[in-house]
């Protein structure tokens, strides 16, 4: 077991109340798999992932659970400890390349730099600067450019590059695509595919379960603040058990090549006062008065692999 998530919670201490970002959030993921996380935007996907790498920025804190890495638990570890697993066994890059780089020095010095702080010598670093190009697709001389004279998806690629430098053990990609086109989103993934088949386990967030479908070998679907489903790809997509990630599939024009595209109605809950119960009930077509408004659904296995937190997975049996 490379990661074990348990009883993850993260609250936001906001002046207008306490957010729940993520409550009891549980899973593991097993060396060099694909998992990706799915949800509307606020399901808690990047509070988790943050959490992760016990990065949860002000004014969130991690309230209560375990991250054990290999073992050890990264939320009560020190942090000159996290920083030496930061950037070397664990690696990171999000939607926007230009939160994490530096926007006046050359992408070159970031990326030695990124190897020198674990202890590189220089000289190593810049020849290990160079393959790291080549192995993202950039040309060798693109190390002498400042981030604006990039365009996104090379940004995006430099801040592959210094996520790949140490062959890492798990790599936690926030919607790395979602701002590039298509052909660059394609590319993209598959340099992240590469890094998998050289042992790295991708642990993905994106809004889209189209995208999700596409490389994963697991999916785990979130919904306001809550894990509501973990599965295979296959289990999710073709057998999904929970009324939110059918919703999700029947908002996709491909997937569900019959029957209509259905947008979700509704809004997902104010975390600051989630739903009693379960916090999908107020827009679920199978909620049942008396039962989802009051009882909140455990996530259990119903098959080998297949977790689901809902009364009536896969709809009611009379
Ligand atoms: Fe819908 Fe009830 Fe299942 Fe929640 S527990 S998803 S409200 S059927
Ligand atoms: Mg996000």
């Amino acid at each position: 077991m490379l990661l074990e998530v348990k009883n993850l919670s993260v609250y936001y201490y906001t002046l207008s109340g306490v957010v729940k970002g993520a409550e009891n959030v549980s899973f593991s993921l097993e060396e060099g798999e694909w998992i990706t996380f799915v949800g509307e935007s606020g399901s808690g996907k990047s509070t988790v992932a943050q959490a992760v790498m016990n990065l949860v920025p002000s004014p969130g804190r991690i309230v209560s659970g375990e991250v054990l890495f290999r073992g050890r638990d990264l939320v009560k570890m020190k942090p000159e400890e996290l920083r030496s697993i930061r950037g070397k066994e664990i690696t990171m890059v999000f939607q926007d390349p230009m939160t994490s780089l530096d926007p006046l020095r050359k992408v070159g010095d970031q990326i030695v730099e990124a190897m020198v702080v674990h202890g590189v010598p220089e000289d190593e670093a810049r020849e290990r600067a160079k393959d790291l190009f080549e192995k993202v697709n950039l040309p060798a001389d693109r190390l002498d450019y400042y981030p604006h004279q990039l365009s996104g998806g090379q940004r995006q690629r430099v801040s592959i590059a210094i996520a790949m430098a140490f062959n890492p053990k798990l790599l936690i990609a926030d919607e790395p695509t979602t701002a590039l086109d298509v052909i660059v989103q394609d590319a993209i993934m598959d340099l992240l595919d590469n890094m998998k088949s050289e042992g790295t386990t991708i642990y993905f967030v994106t809004h889209d379960i189209s995208l999700a479908a596409e490389r994963s070998d697991r999916i785990a679907v979130m919904y306001a603040g809550k894990l509501v489903e973990l599965g295979t790809v296959e289990q999710i997509v073709e057998s999904p058990l929970h009324p939110y990630t059918k919703a999700l599939l029947e908002a996709v024009p491909d997937l569900w090549k019959e029957g209509e595209v259905k947008a979700i109605p509704g809004y997902p809950p104010d975390l600051r006062n989630p739903p009693r119960g379960c916090r999908f009930h107020p827009r679920c077509p199978l909620a049942r008065a008396g039962v989802c408004d009051s009882e909140e659904p455990e996530l259990r296995e119903v098959e080998k692999g297949h977790l689901v937190a809902c009364h009536f997975p896969g709809g009611w049996k009379e």
